[in-house]
């Protein structure tokens, strides 16, 4: 590794508006002292220390350095029964549905929640060899078994890494990279995401006694907010269909803070507001296995995870939240409803169009009062 050219591309790093000094001195630190294995394969996490919180923080400054040529990103497919990785790709355009692992001797269904981001130097600062694929994972390193396991490891066995869903909800990689999306041909699975749909109640009335134009005006405020809110809570916006929102999360607490922080915005809103241009919103979150689409050139998630949060929106009423099991069954989830200063949940078991069977769900109501302060953390 050329010491003295990276120390000069960290120093041009720095120059850019809005860098964090601190955090590339930390990268430039664990690089001068990292082992070549380590470096081949640059996991943000292994930088962070112990301070998991920072690593959007590397990520960002990893994520500049690769616009700016200093860094290269790696998506590293792994094999869901041993964690083997197998194989990468360079750009989510790439992706594909399926690989295969050597050792498994299997055929698997590519998850993005497992597959890994990596990032490494520029071969102009670091001439590594090209990196070898199918090293063997950190489970099996002292001794391969004779029998691979059947089941897929959970999420919680796999160790910390940067998944690509994460790097898909990171501000900067849109910004830097712009919209990425796989091929059309291809659909990629999601093991778990959250997905959030909401929709701006009594629009009809709206659009009826204000007339179309000021209803728009009012309909294109509350998409600005909304946006506004989905983005600073760390989510993705996926699409509008006519005055709804279609948003994903990494997980379950994003959304409700990204519900809270909307709520509080459009009762701050409509306080200097005459009735009729009140903003009032219905929300529904669940989480569960999605496939990632290409549609019309721009991300889309398909499956009965997306049906059932479209379904479950339709329980809420205005400030309301409706929820599946899976989400009122994470404990982060109720910490950071009770943040939003939610005191009640209405637990109901109701027919959802298009779902069979009777389902489960949580109906509350925000109360705004006493929302905490959200950091853009
Ligand atoms: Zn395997």
């Amino acid at each position: 590794m050329k010491i003295e050219l990276l120390a000069e591309k960290i120093a041009q790093l720095k120059k850019r508006p809005g860098a964090s000094g601190g955090t590339l001195d930390q990268i430039e630190n664990w690089l001068n002292n990292s082992y070549v294995l380590q470096r081949m394969r640059i996991n943000p996490y292994y930088v962070t220390g112990d301070l998991v919180q920072n690593v959007k923080r590397i990520t960002s400054e990893f994520l500049h350095g690769v616009k700016a040529g200093v860094f290269d990103l790696h998506w590293d497919i792994h094999c869901p029964h041993c964690n083997m990785m197998v194989d990468e790709f360079k750009h989510l355009g790439d992706a594909s549905e399926m690989s295969l692992c050597p050792m498994c001797e299997r055929e698997f269904k590519i998850d993005l929640e497992q597959v890994e981001v990596t990032f490494s130097l520029n071969q102009e600062i670091d001439t590594l060899q090209q990196r070898e694929v199918c090293d063997l994972p950190p489970l099996l390193h002292n001794e391969v078994p004779d029998k691979l396991p059947d089941d897929e490891l959970t999420l919680e066995q796999l160790p910390l890494r940067l998944s690509g869903i994460q790097l898909l909800h990171h501000p900067d990689y849109k910004r830097l990279f712009g919209e990425q999306v796989i091929s059309e041909r291809e659909r990629v699975k999601i093991r778990a995401i959250t997905i959030m749909f909401t929709d701006i109640t009594g629009s009809t009335r709206m659009y009826e006694t204000l007339g179309d134009a000021k209803a728009y005006n009012i309909v294109r405020d509350h998409f600005e907010i909304f946006f506004e809110s989905i983005e600073r809570c760390g989510g993705k916006i996926i699409k509008t269909i006519g005055d709804a929102v279609m948003a994903s999360f990494i997980n379950n607490e994003q959304a409700i803070m990204a519900a809270a922080d909307a709520v509080a915005s459009f009762r701050e809103y409509n306080s200097t507001r005459q009735q009729e241009e009140w903003i009032q919103v219905r929300i529904g979150i669940h989480r569960g296995t999605a496939l990632l689409v290409n549609l019309n050139n721009s991300s889309d998630y398909f499956g009965s995870t997306v049906n059932k949060a479209a379904r479950i929106q339709n329980l809420s009423k205005s400030d309301e939240v409706s929820f599946s099991e899976e989400v009122y069954n994470d404990r982060a989830f109720l910490t950071a409803l009770k943040a939003a200063g939610v005191s009640e949940i209405q637990k109901r078991v109701e027919d959802l169009k298009g779902i069979q069977g009777a389902q489960v769900a949580y109906t509350a109501r925000i109360n705004t009062e006493s929302v905490i302060a959200l950091s853009a953390e």
